[in-house]
């Protein structure tokens, strides 16, 4: 179906492993004011001036994390640098640099990895990361591919998950659950596809939900905004793994409770048009399908007039004291409690997990 194009196929072994890595690495350019030395020493050396350094790492491992069945390789690079960055935008951080830890198998051709390289550069180009080290290995079956992300805040301007006070509101940037239904659409074409190589599957009315699920892009515009604003939100999380649980997440570490609003909870609307197809309740989707990207956080309710009226911004919910619990309220404006299933655990359910 979204074969990786290219007649040619060079082995890995042509080129060695040095000569990979400086074929893959080639265009990485380096800023000079925070890279002091990137590629090609034993370390890198960076420079951080007066502030402090936020670190993230995150795994992708082929069949767990990614289906290079409907993933184009050049949209792993990207979106494995994306998962990254998001969690340093999540501290309300900048993102500086990155490095990139791959292994693969012979399997691969050298233009298979070509392709991740060049999502990886564009990734870094637009998001003015510099790459500056990594590590290649052989795998003896599929691929993994590590990321480190480092960035750079002021002390005060870090955002702990942690400062959330009873009353404060609970805000979202953008609109939650398309990037999961995008999955459900690629799972479905997946399976027409093996009845039906020959099939050509009409994916226009789902471009939105696609682009989701395979080119997210992390909120990097929401720190200098809160700049902007000059807002600095008491706690903060970004949401890899569904509204539900990052919200409790926010809850635990804050020691409060929360009311989250059903009926606030931002949907696009071809979310609720593929629910419908799917016969899936949209709000679940929103709660525990994931991988949106979108950063949660909560406000002093003295700050709602910074963010008001502002399209990037939604306010869902208010904490609570914690001895009042964790809920959702329903459009019938019932109180139910709120769980976190993450993305897993629902495909679990389904009978699909892993
Ligand atoms: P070492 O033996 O010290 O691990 P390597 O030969 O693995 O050194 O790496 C040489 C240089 O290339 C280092 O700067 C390293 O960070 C970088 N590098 C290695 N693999 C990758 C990769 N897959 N992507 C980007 N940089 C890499
Ligand atoms: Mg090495």
């Amino acid at each position: 179906m979204f074969e990786n194009s290219g007649e040619s196929r060079t082995s890995l072994s042509e080129y060695g492993e040095f000569g990979l890595i400086d074929h893959l690495t080639r265009n990485f350019v380096i800023t000079p004011e925070n890279t002091l030395k990137g590629i090609g020493d034993d370390a890198a050396v960076l420079d951080f001036k007066d502030e402090k350094v936020v670190v993230t790492t995150d795994l992708l491992v082929e069949g767990v994390h990614f289906d290079l069945s409907y993933m184009p390789l050049k949209h792993l690079g990207y979106k494995a640098v994306m998962v990254n960055l998001s969690d340093l935008y999540a501290m309300n951080a900048k993102a500086r640099q990155i490095t990139v830890s791959i292994a693969v198998s012979n399997r691969f051709p050298v233009e298979a990895l070509e392709e991740l390289y060049s999502g990886i550069e564009l990734a870094a180009k637009l998001y003015k990361v510099d790459v500056v080290g990594g590590d290649t290995s052989s795998s003896n079956s599929g691929m993994i591919i590590s990321v480190t992300a480092l960035g750079a805040a002021k002390e005060e301007e870090v955002v702990y998950r942690s400062g959330a006070k009873a009353n404060d509101l609970l805000v979202v940037t953008g609109d939650l659950g398309a990037a999961y239904m995008g999955l459900q659409v690629l799972e479905r074409e997946k399976q027409v596809f093996k009845v039906n190589p020959n099939s050509q599957p009409d994916l226009d009315p789902y471009t939105y939900l696609i682009e989701r699920q395979l080119k997210p892009e992390a909120r990097q515009d929401i720190p200098p905004l809160f700049k902007a604003l000059d807002l600095h939100p008491t706690s903060m999380i970004d949401i890899s793994d569904g509204l539900s649980s990052e919200t409790i997440h926010l809850c635990k570490n804050s020691g409060t409770g929360v009311n989250l609003f059903e009926e606030k909870i931002p949907l696009d609307p071809a979310v609720i048009s593929v629910c419908e197809e799917f016969k899936l309740d949209s709000t679940t989707i929103a709660l525990s399908g994931g991988e949106d990207y979108e950063l949660l956080f909560t406000i002093d309710q003295g700050d709602y007039d910074k963010i008001k009226g502002n399209p990037n911004f939604t306010v869902i919910g208010h904490m609570t004291e914690e001895n009042e619990g964790r809920h959702l309220v329903t459009r019938a404006n019932q109180k139910i409690e709120l769980i976190a299933r993450g993305w897993n655990a629902m495909k679990k359910e389904e009978g699909e997990g892993n």
